[in-house]
Order: C-alpha cells, then structure tokens, then sequence
C-alpha cells in the first residue's frame, strides 16, 4: 500500500500466521498445515522483511497493543515464532506497557515457550479451549482435551503470564444450555482475566457446511438461552460483558480488540491480513506462495494487496455505527455528532422505538446500546436501522 499518510494516533498491530496442526472442521480462516518447516521460516523471513517495510511509516504512531493471531501461531517451530516476537519488538517502536498477545493452542506450547515468549516481549496469551466437554471437542475436531489445555494454562501462570484469555464456544453439536454452563464455570474457577465467548458459525466451504444436514445444533430458541445462561454466569463470576462476545476482570478488556470496535488503526501483515491504517481498509493476499513472493521482491506491497478502500463519508458512518452496537456501552450520541456533524436520532431514530419498548436497546445517559437480546440478533437489528445505501457503503471486511 502506499504508506506517505500519517495520520497520527496510536495504533495496534497485527500479525498472522496462517499455520495449523490439523484443521478443524468448523473453520473458515485462511490456515492449512504447512508441509515442512521451510516454509515456517521462508514466511517469517517474508514478515520480517514486510515489517521493515511499514517500519517509518509506523515510527511516530507508537503502537500500544500487538496481536499475532492465525492460525495458530504456536504452531511455528519455536524458534520462528520468537524470531518474529523480537522482530515486532526491534522494528516497531512500541509504547512504555504495550499489549502484547499471542494466540495459542493449548496443544501447542510448553512451560519453556511460554518463558520465553515472555522474555522476549509477550505479556498477554489468548487460549482456544472453545469447549471444556470432551464430547464437544470432539465434535469439533480439536486437537487437544480439557487436560492438554488445563496443562497448558497452569504453564503459562507459572511461566508468569499475567494475562490470559480464554475462548468458549456455544451453538456447538450436541451442546446444551448445561454444558455450556459447564464449561464457563470450569473457565471461570481457574480466573483468567478475560473470556471469549463466540457462536458457532456454520461456514460455507468448511467440513461442517458440508455435511450440515447430519450435524444436530441446537435451534435458536436454545443459543439464545444459551447465550443468556453464560452472560449471566460470566458476570456473576465477575467478568463483565464489554462486547458481544468478549468478557473481562476489570482493567483487562483487550486493548488491542477495542481498537477494532472503536474504529480506531491497526496495522496487519500477513498473508490474509486486514488493516485500517492512514485512512484506508486494506488485505494482502489470502495465498502464502504469493504472498512470500511479493515480498521476496518487494518495492512496493501492491502486488501483494487484496483489497484497498479508502473509507469516508457514509461508509465510514456505517461502519462507526455497525462497530459501536457490538460494544455493551452502544453507541455515543453526543461523539457520533462531533464526529460526522449530524444527529444519529435525525438520521436513525425511526426505528429505534420499536426496539427500545421491545428490550433489544437501551438508552443509558448519552448512550443507546442492545441489550443481551438485541446483541443476539444484533445483525437483523443493524441492517433494518441503516438504510440499504448504508449498508452497500460499508465495506465487506466489517460486515459480521
Ligand atoms: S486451530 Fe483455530 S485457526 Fe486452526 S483450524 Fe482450528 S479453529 Fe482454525
């Protein structure tokens, strides 16, 4: 992309690794098993290599909060994931306590990765449990079992790791409302600082789309109670609902996630990654042969770029408004007016009566935000509120 704008502001950093140890058979995101260990180190050289690309059009932004995610990036030999922890930390000037997290399975990293994953700048780890029934994971092909990841998360404690997340799943199948709740008090006794909790999704192109006719899931009646039981634990638990599907110990939202919902800048490298920096949405190329040879060559990333918008005017409003309802604390009245120069209640308020008297919104001070049963349906309610030249505005890597 070309990278002349500096717009000003922190900004948060993405890397993604598309490598797995086997796929599971819900999963959409671009990652697949690398064939050898050749093509781990000939992707991180291409990382690094791109990171020094972006590096004095990053100078001046001090990147507050760093994300590697995938994939799996634990699934790297080691010594390529440590190369590219320490090359984020050597090419970008990162802020005094920046956020650091890195994405693992817990089938994938030992006490010793997890020391020095610390030593090398990682503060903060993300865990796909998705499920702490073996009957589910199961289900879900993972390759770990409740032990692999209760060892894994007693590791990264001792290794020092202040910071864990821990994703749920529900909507899994076979899974009812008591599993789940299963699940979420086991996650809940062991206190990680934050929670995940995401719906199942059955995506064309997976093994799952694919033979959808034999999987039994639960009906939406049974999601919806199902979402409902786990908010209400979580938050008796003492973790409060901040997002849709995020969950967290006061003071331990992650930074680097609310950058996203609050239309705030990141920076995302890789193969399939998407960014919004300097005023544009970006995404490099979801095939890692082009991507590693587009930046063997690299002069200028265009090559390599998927898709570029610049993002203002309407589709900026819609993607401000679709991105402020996943957050529990809505959206702003009085910043959507300092932002765009118009009333969101002139502009939108027609159909919010209707959902406000029904209890899918609530008005709390200068706020209007959906409430458990408005996030449940949060799509529906969205695309009836914003007019259809909205919704064509807003460009297709926010849509959810
Ligand atoms: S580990 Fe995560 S990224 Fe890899 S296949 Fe499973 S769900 Fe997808």
């Amino acid at each position: 992309m070309p990278i002349s704008q500096n717009v000003g502001g922190k900004l948060g950093i993405y890397v993604h690794v598309p490598f797995c140890r086997s796929k599971c058979a819900y999963c959409d995101f671009y990652s697949f098993v690398p064939g050898d260990e050749t093509v781990c180190e000939r992707y991180v050289n291409a990382l690094l290599s791109h990171m020094e690309y972006y590096k004095s059009a990053v100078a001046e932004r001090l990147p507050d909060s760093v994300y590697i995610g995938g994939g799996t990036p634990t699934a790297l030999p080691e010594e390529q994931l440590l190369r590219m922890i320490r090359g984020v930390r050597r090419t970008f000037h990162l802020a005094k306590n920046a956020e650091f997290t890195v994405e693992v399975n817990p089938a994938t990293a030992s006490y010793k990765t997890f020391v020095r994953m610390r030593r090398a700048g990682v503060n903060r780890i993300s865990i796909g449990l998705q499920s702490a029934d073996p009957g589910e994971l199961k289900a879900l092909s993972r390759i770990h079992s409740r032990a692999d990841f209760e060892q894994c998360y007693r590791d990264a404690r001792r290794a020092k790791i202040q910071n864990i997340s821990v994703d749920l799943m529900f909507g899994i199948p076979r899974q009812t409302t008591e599993s789940l709740l299963r699940s979420v008090d086991y996650v809940t006794r062991l206190r990680p600082e934050h929670v995940s909790l995401y719906n199942l999704k059955i995506e064309p192109g997976t093994p799952f789309y694919q033979n959808r006719r034999q999987l039994v899931l639960p009906d939406e009646d049974t999601e919806f109670e199902m979402y409902e039981a786990a908010c209400a634990l979580l938050e008796r638990r003492g973790y409060k609902q901040y997002e849709i599907s995020n969950f967290a110990q006061p003071g331990k939202m992650c930074k680097h996630n609310l950058k996203y919902w609050n239309c705030e800048e990141y920076l995302g490298l890789g193969t399939g990654a998407h960014s919004y920096f300097n005023g544009n949405r970006f995404s490099f190329v979801p095939n890692i042969q082009a991507y590693i040879k587009g930046i063997e060559h690299i002069e200028s990333d265009i090559g390599i770029t998927a898709s570029s918008e610049e993002i203002k005017g309407k589709a900026r409003m819609g993607e401000y408004i679709m991105l402020k309802f996943r957050l529990a604390e809505g959206l702003p009245l009085g910043e959507f007016q300092r932002t765009f120069g118009s009333d969101f209640l002139e502009l939108y308020g027609s159909k919010l009566p209707f959902y406000l008297k029904k209890g899918y919104m609530v008005r709390r001070g200068d706020n209007i935000a959906l409430t458990h049963a408005g996030m449940f349906v949060s799509n529906y309610i969205l695309s009836d509120i914003l007019t259809f030249a909205d919704l064509n505005a807003v460009s297709p890597a926010n849509q959810f």
